[in-house]
């Protein structure tokens, strides 16, 4: 058994401080981090074997981004849209055009995931507004799903937890079930299902009124809510069929699955179906800046111009310095070919974490694209049962291994379908040899973790 070098986060002091915290705990102080590894003031080496919450895609502290954020730094940190364009916004915006399909090409910055969703939202409702079609404005979401923590982003996030503190406070938006096809014991193929699942976003159009339905928003391949959830191939095109039946917008969520993690520049590349508007963050900026952007064709774009502009904007949304980091970013997963070695460390990740499933079969199933793994773990892997809550099984592995050194990731939603998860998403310059000692430290961690379980 390899040698618990961290104590339990439960178990450390909540010293005073000015800050308060997601967890109420404090966590130690971070003192610097370089390729997949962290190191706390107190002499800690982690493995940051999630990219935080999938943001650090290039690895931390790569040489090339830091230069090229100085370099910016030293022309202008900040200069305001509204009256100047800059350089790296321009190229920044060029560049990932040419990265995503084809007609997804006018982009607008913005500075973080929740700004991105809402931003397709208001974008998606604007466009309704110049194209006469007024009677628009409610947004089809999958449960369970997350799309954000401000309101707007939260109002179509289906977890029951955020909705039922919230709810009074904004428009709840329509659910359909995710696709959790796996987990369907029934005679149908993958395949069929895929289709069922698709086709009650069509049953929730019809019963809300097609016209009063302005899009329907999903992450491609699932992110925290869902671990990595991917549905058979059939649903997406039989989506986007939908869809345009309905002259409904489909917006792709990317800000977890985007900017190369799954072994290719968007999720949703993996699949037959062309999404309306995407919204990207986390590894776009890769953690050296924050910056997230949603992308759009010119003809919901230009409507919208035509009559007003766009209503929306956050001050901070294009600034030069994170631009500048997001161009090189990009420089860097290109020269280091990085989606390629997502796609290739993936299948040995996912490979690995299969054979955990093997050793470990209350892992029920492992799934997920390229370098966007996930796992979920049940009492039975017959019936599906879940493990009981009062174990914590989700929160006692992360916190095992992170014990061990290991950052993993892992949310259990209330009311959602899921059992207990975690996610495994290094960063897109992980080695096979760094994969082995992830893998060994999870493989660990399951055992005491199965030890505790005593199912
Ligand atoms: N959308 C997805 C799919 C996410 O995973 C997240 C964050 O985890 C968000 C939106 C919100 O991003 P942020 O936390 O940067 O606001």
């Amino acid at each position: 058994m390899l040698k618990s070098q961290n104590p339990a986060p439960d178990t450390e002091t909540r010293l005073p401080s000015n800050l308060f915290y997601l967890s109420g705990l404090r966590r130690p102080l971070v003192d610097r981090a370089e390729g997949i590894y962290i190191w706390t003031q107190d002499g800690r080496r982690f493995i940051d074997g999630s990219s935080g919450p999938m943001v650090a895609n290039i690895g931390h502290s790569n040489r090339n981004v830091l230069d090229a954020m100085k370099r910016q730094m030293d022309r202008a940190t900040f200069a305001y849209r509204l009256h100047f364009e800059n350089e790296p916004a321009e190229d920044l915006a060029r560049e990932l055009a040419g990265k995503l399909p084809e007609g997804l090409d006018r982009i607008f910055f913005v500075s973080g995931g929740s700004e991105a969703t809402e931003s397709c939202i208001k974008l998606a409702r604007q466009w309704a507004l110049a194209t006469g079609q007024a009677s628009r404005w409610k947004v089809i979401t999958r449960f369970p799903s997350y799309h954000g923590g401000t309101l707007g982003a939260l109002a179509v996030t289906g977890d029951d937890a955020l909705a039922e503190t919230f709810a009074p406070m904004m428009q709840v938006m329509p659910t359909v079930p995710a696709p959790v096809a796996w987990r369907d014991r029934d005679n149908f193929s993958m395949e069929q299902r895929g289709i069922r699942y698709a086709d009650m976003v069509e049953e929730k159009i019809l019963a809300e009124g097609p016209e009063s339905v302005l899009a329907f928003i999903m992450e491609p391949v699932g992110g925290a809510a869902t671990a990595a959830l991917v549905a058979p191939d059939s649903y997406y095109p039989r989506i986007r069929e939908i869809c345009d039946r309905y002259g409904i917008l489909l917006i792709h969520d990317e800000v977890m699955s985007g900017a190369g993690r799954t072994g290719k520049f968007l999720g949703g590349d993996h699949f037959d179906c062309k999404p309306d508007i995407v919204a990207l963050s986390k590894g776009l900026g890769s953690g050296y800046a924050p910056l997230g952007a949603l992308a759009a064709p010119l003809r919901l774009v230009q409507p919208l111009l035509a009559s007003g502009g766009f209503q929306h904007g956050h001050t901070y949304a294009g600034n030069p310095l994170a631009c500048a980091a997001g161009l090189a970013v990009l420089g860097e997963m290109d020269r280091l070919d990085l989606i390629a070695n997502a796609a290739e460390m993936g299948d040995i990740l996912m490979a690995e974490l299969k054979g955990l499933a093997k050793r470990f079969p209350f892992i029920a199933d492992v799934r997920g694209k390229g370098l966007l793994l996930g796992a979920e773990m049940v009492a039975d892997p017959d019936t599906l049962r879940p493990i009981a809550p009062a174990k914590k099984a989700t929160q006692r592995l992360l916190d095992l291994a992170y014990e061990r050194g290991l950052i993993i990731y892992g949310r259990k939603v209330k009311g959602g379908v899921d059992g207990d998860n975690f996610m495994v998403a290094p960063p897109m310059i992980v080695t096979r040899e760094q994969i082995s000692e992830i893998v060994a430290i999870i493989g660990d961690s399951l055992q005491v973790l199965a030890g505790e379980l005593d199912l």
